[in-house]
């Protein structure tokens, strides 16, 4: 946004900390732990390009904390890529992780570089150098890597073989989002989406919204946003009102079958369009009236501009930080139930460590037992979100946030600081 001073994420990150370490009453040697990244790492290797030059990448990758176990969290490809954003991204993988109780730290990489503007052989060499860099770091005990932003399967695929060829064995556990056929798990694709709506049924009754017949917007119908709005649909028969993308929204108050919209966006290349709906902003979508608001797109969506225009009785954030903290404060007093990122979005970590899980065992779960497992964890992660928020008087993103932080420094005080 033109104008608008920029926001240092890190800086963001370490004054979450502070406000929940004065929730917690933490002592200052025990903050400065959790505000500080344990180790990171900045690497610049060469790439030979298609025209034969050489061209010099940087990469990081940071592994904020470790006290609960291996670092986890994805790699991205963006040439906005900072230091500061991966430490940041890096701090919320650790609450993340902790928030749904997985035996994992935190962790972020990234690489400045423009992948659109790359061919898949250009892809191939710079994410197997980086790999290489990064080797002596990572594994499936010590750092587990995953796709984010421009980054997919088959990124995850190069990297596993690169790291396999050092050692002289396949090791699919040191990253995961692989390919079924390298030891990726049932259920990854769709699990964030799936996880979303298991903690939206969950909350439900607390916020006295009924999914049934309820009704539904979704902003963003990508992965996360499609699946959850899929589910909501198809299993707990909610009614999808308003879905959007990146070319606009579309609006039809009988309810959109979603299958069919999945199928709009495929042939067209958008759900805009969609035969028999209304064409709506994105910005209408947000403020549609219906039961659950779904953003499930960019950071920053909701603002204090909006806010007092949400409609919904439930926000779950599908999208990573969607909300401003001050849209965040308005929802609170108009008692709208906010469903944080790292409680909404966290079924896709989870069922990635149920992929690392499953590679460490050498022994794979079918569909079933996936999606049975991550109900499990997302229905009682809200729970004890919800319970620290009333327990602490706070919203439910200060509750997971407390839940999260109070795990890590439980984990810290127990082994006690080296030497
Ligand atoms: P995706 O690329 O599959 O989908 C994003 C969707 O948002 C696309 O349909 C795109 O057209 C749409 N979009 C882009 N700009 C928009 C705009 N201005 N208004 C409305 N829609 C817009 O990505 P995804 O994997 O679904 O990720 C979406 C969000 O969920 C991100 O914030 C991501 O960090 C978060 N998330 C995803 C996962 C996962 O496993 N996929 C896990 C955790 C968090």
């Amino acid at each position: 946004m033109p104008n608008e001073p920029t926001i240092n994420p890190f800086e963001t990150a370490r004054k979450q900390v502070d406000i929940v370490a004065d929730v917690l009453g933490l002592d200052p040697g025990v903050r400065e732990i959790l505000k500080s990244p344990k180790r990171t790492l900045t690497v610049c290797f060469p790439v030979r390009m298609d025209d034969g030059q050489y061209r010099v990448f940087t990469g990081y990758r940071c592994q904020y904390n470790m006290a609960r176990g291996p670092t986890k969290g994805g790699i991205r490809y963006h040439p906005q890529v900072t230091l500061d954003e991966v430490r940041a991204l890096a701090a919320w993988m650790t609450w993340k992780c902790a928030v749904v109780n997985l035996p994992y730290g935190g962790g972020k990489g990234g690489i400045v570089c423009d992948p659109k503007g790359m061919s898949r052989g250009e892809l191939e060499r710079m994410t197997r150098r980086f790999a290489s860099e990064i080797a002596p770091i990572i594994g499936p005990e010590m750092d587990i890597p995953a796709p984010d932003v421009y980054t997919d399967s088959q990124t995850m695929a190069w990297i596993m073989d690169t790291y396999s060829m050092q050692r002289g064995y396949s090791v699919p556990g040191v990253v995961t989002g692989k390919p079924i056929a390298l030891g990726g798990s049932e259920g990854r694709g769709e699990a964030t989406g799936r996880g979303c709506a298991y903690v939206i049924r969950e909350a439900a009754g607390d916020a006295g919204v009924k999914v049934k017949g309820g009704t539904v917007a979704v902003q963003g119908f990508g992965n996360a946003g499609s699946v959850a709005a899929h589910i909501l649909q198809a299993e707990q028969g909610a009614k999808i009102v308003a879905v959007s993308d990146s070319k606009g929204g579309i609006y039809r108050p009988e309810g959109l079958n979603v299958p069919d919209v999945e199928a709009h966006k495929r042939k067209t290349g958008s759900v805009v369009g969609f035969p028999g709906a209304q064409t709506i902003s994105n910005e209408q979508v947000l403020e549609t009236k219906a039961d659950i608001l779904i953003p499930a797109a960019l950071e920053n969506q909701i603002t204090k501009k909006n806010a007092e225009r949400i409609q919904a009785k439930i926000v779950a954030e599908a999208a990573n930080g969607p909300t401003v903290p001050e849209a965040d404060e308005i929802l609170y007093q108009r008692k709208i139930a906010v469903l944080p990122d790292i409680l909404a979005n966290a079924g896709g970590v989870t069922v990635s460590y149920f992929e690392w899980a499953q590679d460490i065992q050498g022994y794979f779960w079918d569909l079933v037992d996936v999606n049975k497992r991550l109900e499990r964890v997302m229905v009682q992660s809200y729970e004890q979100v919800h319970k620290a928020a009333l327990d602490h008087k706070v919203n439910n993103r200060t509750g997971a946030y407390v839940l999260a932080i109070q795990r890590v420094v439980d984990a810290i005080r127990i082994r006690g600081i080296y030497p």
